[in-house]
């Protein structure tokens, strides 16, 4: 079922998204070569404790940290660790939701490690612009499959994989509700209507589409270890303008 957030409802989802936007803030400035993920998670982990609010990601479905950290051919779900040290040239994409009052917000970003290839700075370009583009597309009037194509087109345009078996979905009271988004046509022609609030979330890759799941049953990664990119807003529709809920609140 999908809902339609209240005012009250979309208060709270602003202030956990702005919790959320904080933390990429910090990601921004702290990461660089010779950090590692458990560091980048235990800061996230403090930044949404000060905040007085839940990490969303720690113990849903088991899952062992308050980050996901995806480092180059890692797509998604990627577990901090005190083992994995950023290098110069990585690419990582750091996801993370915030729970306040009850709500969830939810937002990944890629960042580059140093000086990166032009090859992974292009994917970058390409998911950001991917998602932007998608995003455009969160209005009442239109149906989910605009944002899909939205972000197919811009995907294609760039000849980027794109991720299947992932996408955006609704986002409240729990990180993952209806309805689930495609990042591309699938003919969904369910309307998007004010009050509704998608998490939108292209996965590209530099190579082919398909993905598998590492043996620790969370990272996955490309098939064919080619960089993969992930940016991730969650947002409002309205009767107007598409509201982003995970950015800092003036
Ligand atoms: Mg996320
Ligand atoms: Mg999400």
């Amino acid at each position: 079922m999908i809902t339609r957030k209240s005012r009250d409802e979309i208060k709270r989802m602003r202030h956990a998204g702005h919790i959320v936007a904080l933390v990429h803030k910090k990601m921004r400035e702290v990461i660089e070569p010779g950090i590692s993920t458990k560091e980048l998670d235990s800061i996230a982990m403090q930044i949404i404790k000060e905040n007085k609010a839940i990490p969303t990601f720690l113990g849903y479905h088991g899952f062992p940290g308050c980050i996901c950290a995806s480092i180059n051919e890692e797509i998604v779900h990627g577990i901090p660790s005190e083992n994995v040290i950023l290098k110069e040239g990585d690419i990582i994409a750091v996801d993370v939701g915030a729970t306040y009052g009850g709500m969830v917000g939810d937002s990944a970003w890629s960042y580059a490690v140093g000086k990166i290839s032009e090859e992974k700075a292009l994917l970058m370009k390409a998911t950001e612009e991917s998602l932007f583009a998608g995003i455009e597309k969160m209005r009442a009037g239109n149906i989910l499959d605009d944002i899909s194509g939205a972000i197919e087109d811009v995907a294609n345009s760039y000849k980027m994989g794109i991720v299947r078996q992932y996408g955006g979905h609704g986002v409240g009271h729990s990180m993952h509700e209806d309805p689930f988004l495609f990042n591309f046509r699938v003919g969904d022609k369910t309307p998007i209507k004010s009050g509704m609030v998608i998490a939108i979330e292209p996965m590209l890759n530099l190579g082919c589409d398909d993905v598998k799941v590492l043996d620790d049953e969370w990272t996955v990664v490309t098939k064919d270890g080619k960089p993969s990119a992930h940016f991730e807003h969650t947002v409002l529709a309205t009767d107007d303008e598409p509201v982003l809920l995970t950015t800092l609140m003036e």
